[in-house]
């Protein structure tokens, strides 16, 4: 099972969505043989690339059993670090139309050592940090939101 996790659709221009989604289709299309599961975020974004794409006899999906992080959201995303690899799909930069919080850097990555300058906090960097605590590998494509 691969895991394919990253940003929500608000993260992205569309230069970066359509750039995330030709990513995706690489993953999926590149990984005949397996399963490939994400967690069907409503922020769209990866999540939604991932459903619309993946053929269903293939696609797993982890929906959260509440709306809360213990309980919900944490062991959803436990249930993505279980894959063999979690890709991690996130924007260099925020929109200029971006109007939510917005973070410095990511915390998530700055807390393993891993870089954590060059792309926007996401879950999906929490997500990839199980799933290496688990034993298994985490990869990060950062999409250049920009021309
Ligand atoms: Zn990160």
């Amino acid at each position: 099972m691969i895991g394919i996790v990253g940003n929500g659709r608000d993260k992205f221009t569309e230069l970066g969505y359509n750039r995330a989604y030709n990513i995706v289709v690489n993953i999926i299309n590149s990984n005949i043989n397996e399963q490939i599961c994400s967690g069907n975020s409503p922020m769209l974004g990866i999540d939604y690339l991932v459903k619309q794409n993946t053929p269903s006899n293939r696609y797993i999906e982890y929906n959260p059993v509440t709306l809360k992080w213990n309980n919900g959201y944490r062991e959803r995303n436990l249930q993505i670090a279980k894959s063999r690899i979690v890709y991690v799909i996130v924007a260099n930069k925020y929109p200029k139309e971006y109007k939510g919080i917005k973070f410095e850097s990511c915390y998530h990555c700055k807390s393993m050592n891993k870089d954590y300058n060059n792309h926007i906090k996401s879950g999906a960097c929490w997500t990839a940090k199980q799933a290496i605590k688990l034993g298994n590998e985490s990869q990060w494509m950062v999409i250049n939101n920009f021309e």
